[in-house]
């Protein structure tokens, strides 16, 4: 990688519509936002910062392992890496994310902050079910409460 990275008070170019994008400032981060198609560019851990525990990578992209990325049609607005789909769902919510295996920034269309949250409270519930599980013995109680978690479709 040759090329360096841009700074990131640099307006990135937004990877759908080749516009310039907008600097969004949060308290934590600054986030690149499309106005053009609602599209949102986040650097490493911004998610997290910007959004909270729901937002963290970790939360949802572990348990979601099984899943194979594909190679995505966009291009990372911030190293121009080719960046990878990496398909999240969870219930009702089914969603194809933006990542780049170069600089590990995340890209989301408009709509997919939502479903992105909706999917990391899920699996946050779920993991404080497993959690509380562990930690006492199969309660039928405890197993009951963590069943219930995963409606019958
Ligand atoms: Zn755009
Ligand atoms: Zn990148």
């Amino acid at each position: 990688m040759a090329t360096p990275k841009p700074s990131s008070d640099e307006p990135l170019q937004c990877p759908r519509c080749v516009k310039k994008m907008r600097k969004q400032r949060h308290v934590r981060a600054v986030i690149d936002h499309c106005d053009e198609c609602e599209g949102n560019f986040f650097d490493e851990g911004e998610m997290l910062a910007v959004l909270g525990k729901s937002a963290d990578p970790e939360v949802w992209a572990r348990s979601n392992r099984q899943l194979t990325p594909s190679p995505s049609q966009l291009r990372c607005p911030r190293c121009h890496t080719r960046m990878h789909l990496q398909p999240l769902n969870e219930e009702t919510v089914d969603v194809d994310i933006d990542l780049c295996p170069g600089c590990g920034g995340i890209w989301l269309d408009g709509g997919e902050v939502d479903a992105v949250m909706r999917i990391g409270a899920r699996k946050l519930a779920v993991k404080a079910a497993e959690a509380r599980n562990s930690r006492k013995d199969t309660a039928p109680e405890l197993i009951g409460r963590y069943l219930s978690l995963f409606p019958k479709k």
